[in-house]
């Protein structure tokens, strides 16, 4: 899935079904409950703004967070 941008994406997005993660969400809910879990607390908070009103930038902020968190590590140390 591309990443919804624009208020009339993110509001199809929110009202869609599909996280994501790819597993189902609750429709007007930004994402599964597994993955809000994981998102750290002013993210979360944040995401209670609305559209046109921050949610944009929290919403951007959540999946940046997720990139990053499911990303391989960029350093690995390796044995001699
Ligand atoms: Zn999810």
């Amino acid at each position: 899935m591309s990443l919804p941008t624009t208020a009339a994406e993110l509001r199809d997005e929110l009202l869609g079904r599909e996280c994501q993660c790819g597993k189902t969400k609750g429709a007007g809910k930004s994402f599964c409950y597994s993955c809000f879990m994981r998102l750290p607390r002013k993210i979360k908070h944040d995401l209670y703004k609305l559209i046109g009103d921050g949610y944009e930038e929290a919403y951007k902020q959540a999946r940046a967070y997720f990139t990053e968190q499911d990303a391989p590590p960029r350093f690995v140390r390796r044995l001699p």
